[in-house]
């Protein structure tokens, strides 16, 4: 769809047809050159799904401006050029290579245009394995095996006969079927020995043999081989043969290629069979359902095949109709890859914006040009921190590569800047927080940027949000309190407390009843157990396991609030970092503002059940070794339980602990009339 603005015809993407052009041209070049390192060196630098996403994109423009086609355009050719170093084999009938879709709607309008050829007529389809291997041609003469060639540039390819024998899985000569046989596939009986007979497939090597392999490298202190295919066709080009034999490689016959009669694909695989040729995994599909029907069944299989496949390819079945279809440019209109979602793709980067975190740390995220992606469309990339971006060398307006592996965010992996326009401009690092306008600054130590403002609105917004978590209120998302800090309903997140029906349904998105739900689920989260409640305050460092060590060791909100950085440090998983950012938060003005406004709204903070504070007020001498426990950990225990421990004995010391070898503390408390206990007295008094 095209956009007339009277200035010349504007693509909806914002592509004058001279900036098509000029984008053509370089995405031409880019393709070729890493067809060329990946063809002619066996070298790959970017990924196949990468190189495939350029080489759709190129085919889209096209697409859109057919007369922008040159005839040396990467869409225009096949395969690679044949190296010098092996003879040549020109091709009796041209390899072609096959159009690829992406998706299934892709794969519907690929239908749609054969349909046009065909009057609307249904057809019958086979559908195979994409097997990701090197193409070849196999010639027999005489019932023996007489070339095998590789692709090349679809007309002219390399001779690789004498590697091709050391694969036992194709035939130096062809089996000749019985009668019966022959009867049974549908076509009438030949004589293997007389004629000329061509069988293509593909040649590859078996996942577990390239393991081992890249295992047996490795050990050597070898480089290692980037994918199964580069390892297939340098081991078929070879040209020592006895380095081949080593190579474990399989081979899938596709198609009989020679006219015997078959009529169709189907049948033609049943004569490949029957000559001594294992055919490629597939089935005829009917319809376009039984087509989606394979594809997902072989999506599901693809991991536990012992070889690589990237899809699956769909061919009408007739060979008759499929010839009359023709071929658009250098690939047959009536067969189509159609590709496994892959999990890297190229796009445009339009903007880089920084979002800011709870604790304040900058974070870069990049719109990209929507994009598919491991079946989903992809509009937002993660690029981590100001270093991440230096490294990529990444600027605005850039083609990069954008990976996703599992369900991580995906991440720009590379930049292509082979094909900047020079209308790039680079990414603007903020001095200021794009939220607040306050400066940032970049902590010691840490690679990100911080906003320096404490109350800065996405500061607020993180806050809110964390607390909500840590309440574990329902139906409150980031978009909502986003609202609710904009109607300055909310300001901190004890606000969420005094939220009413009322004030809800004003908020845009809220119904009457949706309204009175959320302040229902508010009301019923009023109630807290202590660690969710110190997680819920967000303080730097202190996660859930941090917040669960300080609620046993303090029972209560009031304890920990006036805890000193001594006593944090007596807990044993707590170090100078956390302890500090402890007592700096309970100094804050915001500390002391938002435990105000919980106490206020009616928040309860139920008290860490482990712990009895029946020690209260004693204060304790520990002296000599008890059997038990260690002494760092009684200091703990007494400690937890509200008691203090102090180095010398007074006469205001509550009780003396006397373990075995106790040194002249112990006299010295009889001297003084403190009471003693023994390790069995101190362990009652610990119960309770
Ligand atoms: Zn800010």
């Amino acid at each position: 769809m095209v956009i007339s603005l009277g200035l010349g015809t504007m693509l909806l993407s914002g592509m004058t047809k001279n900036e098509a052009k000029e984008r053509i041209e370089k995405l031409r070049q880019l393709i070729e050159h890493h067809r060329y390192l990946y063809h002619v060196l066996d070298k790959q630098e970017i990924s196949d799904a990468a190189l495939d996403a350029l080489k759709h994109e190129l085919k889209q423009l096209e697409d859109q401006y057919p007369d922008l086609i040159t005839a040396d355009s990467p869409t225009q050719r096949v395969g690679g050029v044949a190296l010098e170093k092996f003879a040549k084999v020109t091709h009796q009938a041209p390899m072609l290579s096959i159009e690829d879709v992406f998706s299934f709607t892709e794969f519907q309008e690929w239908e749609a245009r054969i349909a046009k050829f065909v009057d609307g007529k249904s057809l019958e389809y086979y559908a195979m394995l994409k097997i990701d291997g090197l193409a070849l041609s196999l010639v027999y003469e005489g019932g023996t095996l007489k070339s095998a060639a590789t692709r090349g540039d679809g007309r002219i390819g390399e001779d690789v006969t004498h590697n091709i024998k050391t694969i036992e899985a194709i035939p130096l000569s062809l089996r000749q079927p019985s009668a019966d046989e022959f009867a049974a596939i549908g076509v009438a009986p030949f004589d293997v020995t007389r004629g000329r007979f061509e069988i293509r497939g593909e040649v590859y090597m078996p996942k577990d043999a390239f393991e081992t392999l890249n295992n047996e490298r490795k050990e050597r202190g070898e480089e290692l081989f980037a994918n199964p295919r580069n390892v297939a066709a340098g081991s078929i080009r070879q040209l020592d043969p006895t380095i081949t034999a080593t190579r474990p490689l399989e081979f899938f016959a596709w198609r009989m290629v020679s006219d015997v009669g078959q009529g169709t694909h189907s049948v033609g695989v049943e004569v490949v069979k029957a000559l001594g040729y294992r055919p490629s995994l597939g089935r005829v599909a009917k319809t376009r359902a039984d087509v989606q029907a394979f594809f997902d069944e072989i999506g599901k299989k693809r991991d536990a095949l012992n070889f690589w496949i990237d899809g699956v390819v769909v061919r009408v079945n007739d060979d008759r109709v499929f010839d009359s279809l023709g071929i658009v440019g250098k690939t047959p209109r009536g067969i189509v890859a159609w590709k496994f979602p892959a999990e890297e793709s190229t796009t445009v980067v339009e903007s880089v914006d920084w979002y800011v975190g709870r604790t304040g740390a900058l974070t870069p995220v990049a719109t990209v040009t929507p994009t598919f992606i491991a079946g989903t469309t992809v509009t937002h990339a993660t690029l981590h921190n100001a270093d991440e971006i230096e490294r990529l060398g990444l600027m605005v307006g850039d083609t990069v590569i954008l990976t996703k592996a599992g369900d991580i965010i995906p991440k720009i992996t590379r930049v292509l800047p082979e094909l900047r326009s020079g209308k790039e401009t680079s990414v603007p690092l903020p001095s200021t927080c794009p939220m607040c306008g306050s400066p940032v600054e970049r902590r010691e130590g840490e690679v990100a940027l911080v906003c320096t403002n404490a109350n800065c609105f996405a500061v607020e917004r993180e806050r809110v949000l964390h607390a909500v978590r840590a309440f574990g209120i329902d139906g409150l998302g980031d978009k909502i309190v986003e609202k609710l800090l904009n109607a300055k309903l909310v300001n901190t997140p004890p606000d969420i407390f005094t939220l009413t029906p009322d004030e809800l349904q004003g908020v845009e998105g809220f119904a009457e009843v949706s309204a009175k739900k959320l302040a229902d689920e508010i009301a019923g989260k009023k109630v807290i157990d202590l660690d969710a409640f110190i997680v819920a305050l967000g303080i730097r460092h202190v996660g859930a396991e941090t917040a669960f060590s300080l609620a046993q060791a303090f029972g209560d909100i009031d304890h920990l609030v006036h805890a000193s950085k001594e006593e944090l440090l007596s807990i044993s998983d707590i170090g100078e970092v956390v302890a500090d950012a402890i007592v700096e938060f309970f100094a804050s003005e915001y500390a002391l503002h938002v435990l105000a406004e919980y106490h206020k709204v009616g928040v309860h903070v139920n008290k860490a059940k482990a712990v009895k504070r029946t020690l209260a007020g004693l204060s304790f001498v520990v002296t000599g070794t008890l059997e038990s426990m260690g002494r760092d950990e009684v200091k703990e225990k007494i400690r937890l339980m509200g008691g203090s421990v102090v180095g010398s004995v007074s006469k205001k010391t509550s009780y003396v602990v006397v373990g075995a070898e106790p040194g002249s503390k112990a006299q010295k408390a009889q001297e003084l009339g403190v009471p003693v206990l023994n390790e069995a007295q101190f362990l009652k008094l610990l119960e309770g």
